[in-house]
């Protein structure tokens, strides 16, 4: 098996099992989201601010995407890319790249010398879900914050949103930890992960040294400007 190959050459590579990473799963499958995901499933489904972008080229960060994700999970994958591409407003932004089907050393030692992720698509029988907080997870995030892999369990997902899960595990990429409620919570809910949230994008600026005032973030319905009583809109 291919990924057996992949986690020994993980943790001969001084990758650490970050503690924060795990996304748990206390939440019974069928607890799944009530509306699911937008059809455009795009930033502007979500009422995102919409501050100038980067006047600089921004710094790219490259993901590889396991060919064992379904074209459907791809399209995902690919909205969590999209959101937080749109939040990070030029300053960094993720490269979407599809692994080849046979994943040489050499291919795994380039990427990590680059500085890119592997997101791969495993099952609860994989090394990685079956030790400590693994135990629990839908997805787990390895790394040492410039390189590592993003495992997804697909067979813990159940009806949950892959976006979601994905976009939460994209945010320990970029740095950030846990927080007690939103996006990066350490427990999936349906309706904190549809979206990067102020306090996750916060976290995110921090670790990459970015203006928070000039990325972008989901605002709560009720704060949308177009949500504004008609008296106090403009003549
Ligand atoms: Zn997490």
């Amino acid at each position: 098996m291919r990924f057996t190959r992949i986690i020994t050459m993980l943790l001969g590579g001084g990758f650490a099992l970050l503690a924060v990473a795990v996304f748990l799963s206390c939440l019974p499958a069928s607890a799944a989201e009530p509306g699911g995901v937008p059809d455009d499933g795009g930033p502007a489904a979500f009422g995102y601010t919409d501050h100038p972008p980067s006047p600089s080229a921004p710094r790219i960060v490259d993901l590889y995407v396991d060919r064992d994700f379904s074209s459907q999970d791809r399209q995902h994958i690919l909205r969590a890319v999209r959101q937080w591409n749109y939040a990070l407003n030029g300053y960094v932004e993720f490269r979407a790249n599809l692994l080849p089907d046979t994943v040489s050393s050499k291919m795994i030692g380039e990427i990590k010398r680059t500085g890119g992720w592997i997101v791969a698509r495993v099952d609860s029988r994989h090394p990685i879900a079956q030790q400590g907080e693994g135990l629990h997870a839908l997805a787990v995030t390895v790394g040492n914050g410039r390189t590592g892999f993003v495992y997804v369990i697909g067979d813990r997902l159940g009806g949950r949103d892959l976006t979601g899960v994905v976009m939460h595990e994209f945010g320990h990429v970029l740095g950030a930890g846990h927080d007690s409620a939103g996006l990066m919570a350490p427990v999936y809910s349906p309706g904190g992960a549809r979206c990067i949230d102020h306090d996750a994008m916060a976290m995110v600026a921090d670790a990459q040294r970015i203006p928070l005032q000039q990325t972008n973030w989901c605002v709560p319905p009720a704060y949308r400007d177009d949500r504004r009583p008609p008296l106090m809109s403009q003549r």
